[in-house]
């Protein structure tokens, strides 16, 4: 009775092997760290969170990360039921505190009885001969070894580009005669007081002054292999953000919208927000900063703003690899590798972008695997769902030439009836609401059937 291999334990190996575990099915997870460490992560804990404390959006009416969430939830998630454990207050997102979630995640998967857990560092696509399927979820930061392996069984010639990290502040360093807690139109989550964020407010003059020192602050070096390596859209260094144009920052992270200065009767220019970090509210991240600024010049650039003048940075922003296949060339419609198909990809390394998207597609990987081994078809969820939309995406969606990892969003959902006309189509939030209606009925329905077809 050979169990199924998981390669990773991140976001999307640690719901995969819950996934599969769940069902009955016997798993082994191998996992790298501590025996070898990545650059980002600092635990030898399951699903560590790199870099914000976020899960982003949790309204599934609105946004379409919050739609998945919902799903997940409704599909058995071990990352959404540990993340609402380990919930901690942001607005309207769902933001976590990581040591806790990670604890949690850890436990659970220990627990198991069916969870088998190894430390090392798998080097090669293992032979297909010793396990029931593999799965490999091994993320941005996938080792060199097994980047260099997976290069020669898919023929490609590259598998690396960057993302950036965002700073930590100490809370009790921030001065709060300058910041304010306050959300965005005092918007919370349940129960909360409209004051999950911190913000630092900035006149027209510092504002110039900040973006100044941005584009002239030093910057990590490039090695030569990594030149013509892109930015994702998604998650761009703030230095780079200012470098597109004075007003770029103004209109992202450091919009003054929704604000209002209480130390002030001014209105501020541009606001940087921090959002809590962890559960007993001490450690701050400073909103959409991710940098490629050297730690000398982020401590002097980062204190300039109104607020941080005697900051103290838990963990400075970085630089970092991201590693990810060409999905829609390589991976069937149910994530198996077309050159040898008892391997499946999960995570980041399929192409989608954030933890939440990382973490569906090992919970759908996981289903997959599990249906093959108890002899059924693997069922694929339908594609008006956030699940279905972003694995139609990966699989298939998305041209080759052009591949990019990819957020959820609602411009993967296929169109609503009465679209054929402009006067019929609908819009705007009533648009969402009506994508997000149709999703979670037809995943209700794909949901019973797959339980009646394992039931069977
Ligand atoms: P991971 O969570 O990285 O898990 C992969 C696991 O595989 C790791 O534990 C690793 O140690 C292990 N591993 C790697 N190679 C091997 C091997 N050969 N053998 C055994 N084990 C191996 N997303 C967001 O939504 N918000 C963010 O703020 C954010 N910031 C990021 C910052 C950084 C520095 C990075 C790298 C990524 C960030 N991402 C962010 C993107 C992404 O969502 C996360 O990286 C997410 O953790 C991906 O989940 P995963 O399971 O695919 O990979």
């Amino acid at each position: 009775d050979k169990p199924v291999l998981v390669i990773g334990g991140g976001l999307a190996g640690s719901e995969a092997c819950w996934q599969l575990a769940q069902r009955g099915v016997p798993v082994t997870l191998i996992e790298m760290r501590p025996t070898r460490k990545t650059d980002a992560h600092h635990t030898d804990g399951f699903a560590e969170l790199v870099c914000s404390n976020s899960f982003r959006s949790d309204d599934p009416e609105g946004n379409a990360v919050g739609l998945l969430h919902e799903e997940m939830r409704r599909a058995g998630s071990l990352i959404l039921t540990m993340g609402d454990r380990a919930k901690v207050p942001a607005g309207g997102a769902l933001a976590v505190d990581r040591d806790e979630f990670s604890g949690l995640v850890t436990k659970a998967l220990t627990d198991h009885p069916l969870i088998t857990i190894e430390r090392t560092e798998v080097e090669a696509l293992p032979d297909p001969d010793d396990w029931d399927s593999v799965i490999a979820a091994t993320g941005p930061l996938t080792s060199a070894a097994l980047t260099q392996s997976i290069l020669d069984v898919t023929g490609e010639a590259q598998l690396a580009f960057f993302d950036a990290i965002a700073p930590i502040v100490h809370f009790d360093s921030i001065n709060l005669e300058r910041a304010w807690f306050q959300s965005r139109y005092d918007k919370s989550t349940d129960g909360g007081d409209g004051k999950d964020y911190i913000n630092c407010p900035m006149d027209e003059a510092q504002y110039n002054a900040f973006i100044d020192a941005l584009i002239n602050g030093e910057k990590t070096e490039f090695k030569e292999w990594e030149k013509n390596t892109p930015y994702f859209e998604g998650c761009l260094p703030i230095e780079v953000m200012a470098e597109r144009g004075r007003e770029t920052l103004r209109f992202g992270p450091m919009k003054p919208v929704g604000l209002t200065d209480p130390h002030s009767d001014a209105r501020p220019y541009a606001v940087v927000q921090l959002r809590q970090d962890n559960k007993l509210g001490t450690l701050y991240n400073i909103v959409g900063f991710q940098t490629k600024l050297k730690y000398g010049a982020q401590t002097e650039v980062f204190r300039s703003i109104p607020g941080l003048e005697n900051a103290e940075f838990a963990r400075l922003g970085g630089i970092h690899r991201n590693t990810f296949l060409n999905s829609p060339r390589l991976l069937d419609p149910v994530l198996r590798l077309k050159a040898r198909s008892s391997i499946r990809f999960a995570g980041q390394v399929t192409g989608v972008e954030g933890y939440i998207e990382s973490a569906a597609i090992g919970l759908l990987a996981g289903r997959f695997a599990a249906e093959e081994r108890l002899g059924l078809t693997p069922s694929r969820p339908p594609v008006t769902t956030a699940l279905g939309g972003l694995l139609e995406h990966i699989t298939g969606g998305a041209a080759e030439e052009t591949f990019q990892p990819m957020n959820v969003n609602f411009g993967l959902f296929p169109g609503l009836p009465g679209d054929e006309t402009k006067k019929t189509r609908k819009r705007g939030r009533d648009r969402k609401a009506a994508l997000s209606a149709r999703a979670l009925e037809e995943l209700g329905v794909w949901l019973d059937g797959s339980s009646r077809a394992a039931a069977a």
